[in-house]
């Protein structure tokens, strides 16, 4: 475990605001591929693409070759407060045993006054979440920096801070939590600051229903207290961790089995039995947000009910996947079979580094692919249509269309692609290099070269 430094930001002063760029693929998502294409950057927005013949240019033109220019990576799990580690923590024996690790740990950093302030590893994790194409992230946060510190965390990937609420201690009725005014709090610190919120109970084995109801009712009180600006109302989407381990029914119906035991072992299983409720019910809570993300719900196709519910509502939910961190804790990967089947719009999520290698989204997507699981055209989707929509920005980013802002990422493969599948498939290739990440027309990682422009 080690902290990373801070972050240098790339030299996006030199990058031009209106900008045309070339090259040998762009690939819209919501469209068709185009080859030898070229894209209209101005003030930050798309303004035009089209193919060979383009517009006598604003700004100076940037020919990147045979590169492929996409819609910018969208990471719609993670845990950016361990963005800090090194190597992920110790995966074997599940679930549970994944958790002690990661608890005990958490107790000798906060003993040991936290070695850096918790703003050290958000801007890391933001730094190579962008220097590996990704333009917006989803994040659970169980702390937020102050109020002064968050302006630092805008200039990077756009940015969805669920702020989480647990606990397993049963309090007197219309109570919801000592912890409650906190999370409140928290989250309009962010949103006064400019940064999108949203509300995470953390987990069914973790999280009492009463919280869970006090998350949707506190989420629309969010949403009903309009920024200064007149932008519309936000859009506060709730995040769970559902049915991420097989362990996890026993405990819920009768509060037995690996977590209890952990959680006696961690001295937080309470006097008096938490009120605890089903996959399914949490299926039905979620559904009552703005919208709902469901995170892994590796075992969800199992529970008929839970998954008859999500099905129901599918134009409220989505599922992330985080294909290397279920690999890793449920030893397979997740049932994307099943809820495409189901008409489940899905996304993708790293996961956090306290359980994953790196914040590549585009290597979750390669795994999928790797195992036959998915489509690269059905991955790009996931990694960016999707997981916009999930996240609550489909109004800003996932898709490359005139007049949205240029959230672009460039890559170059390692060799050069003949037809629009080869081109989908380079965008998941190991040897393809992400150039540029843009947000918004901005260079927020990587460079491009204007020598010859
Ligand atoms: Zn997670």
């Amino acid at each position: 475990m080690s902290t990373l430094g801070r972050p240098a930001a790339p030299r996006a002063e030199q990058f031009p605001r209106n900008v045309l760029l070339r090259a040998r693929w762009l690939l819209p998502v919501s469209g068709a591929p185009i080859e030898d294409a070229w894209i209209q950057i101005r003030h930050g927005k798309i303004c035009g693409f089209g193919r060979r013949k383009h517009p006598h240019g604003l700004g100076p033109t940037l020919d990147l070759g045979d590169a492929i220019v996409t819609s910018g990576f969208i990471n719609a799990h993670t845990h950016l407060e361990f963005s800090a580690c090194q190597q992920p923590f110790d995966a074997s024996g599940g679930l549970p045993q994944w958790i002690d690790r990661v608890v005990r740990w958490r107790r000798e950093a906060a003993t040991a006054a936290a070695a850096s302030s918790s703003l050290t590893p958000l801007l890391a994790g933001l730094h190579e979440s962008a220097a590996a194409g990704v333009v917006a992230v989803g994040d659970i946060a169980t702390a937020v920096p102050p109020a002064v510190d968050l302006p630092l965390l805008l200039h990077g990937p756009r940015l969805r801070i669920f702020r989480e609420l647990l606990g397993l201690v049963p309090l007197p009725p219309g109570t919801a939590s000592p912890a409650a005014p906190t999370v409140f709090r928290d989250a309009q610190r962010l949103s006064r600051a400019g940064i999108a919120v949203g509300l995470s109970p953390h987990a069914p084995y973790s999280t009492q229903w009463p919280l869970g109801r006090w998350a949707v009712a506190a989420a629309r009180r969010l949403h009903r207290q309009r920024p200064a600006t007149r932008r519309p109302r936000p859009c506060i989407p709730l995040a769970m961790h559902l049915a991420e381990s097989a362990d996890e029914d026993q405990f819920l119906h009768s509060q037995t089995g690996p977590f209890r035991t952990l959680f006696e072992s961690l001295g937080v299983w309470p006097a008096r039995p938490p009120r605890l409720t089903s996959t399914a019910d949490w299926v039905s809570l979620l559904a009552r947000a703005d919208r709902g993300l469901i995170v892994h719900g590796t075992h969800l196709p199992a529970d008929a009910q839970a998954f008859a519910r999500l099905r129901r509502h599918r134009s409220r939910l989505a599922v992330a996947f985080c294909p290397r961190t279920t690999l890793a804790l449920a030893g397979r990967l997740p049932p994307v079979d099943a809820f495409q089947r189901a008409g489940i719009r899905i996304c993708l999520g790293t996961d956090g580094r306290g359980s994953n290698p790196d914040l590549s989204i585009r290597h979750e997507a390669g795994t999928l692919i790797a195992a036959g699981l998915v489509t690269p055209t059905d991955a790009l989707r996931m990694i960016t249509i999707n997981a916009a929509w999930a996240l609550g920005f489909e109004h800003c980013t996932g898709h490359v269309a005139a007049g949205r802002p240029a959230d672009l990422v460039v890559l170059r493969p390692a060799v050069t692609t003949r037809d629009a599948a080869a081109a989908t498939v380079a965008v998941f290739a190991p040897d393809t290099t992400v150039l540029a990440t843009l947000r918004g027309g901005r260079l927020i990682a990587g460079q491009l070269d204007f020598s010859g422009a």
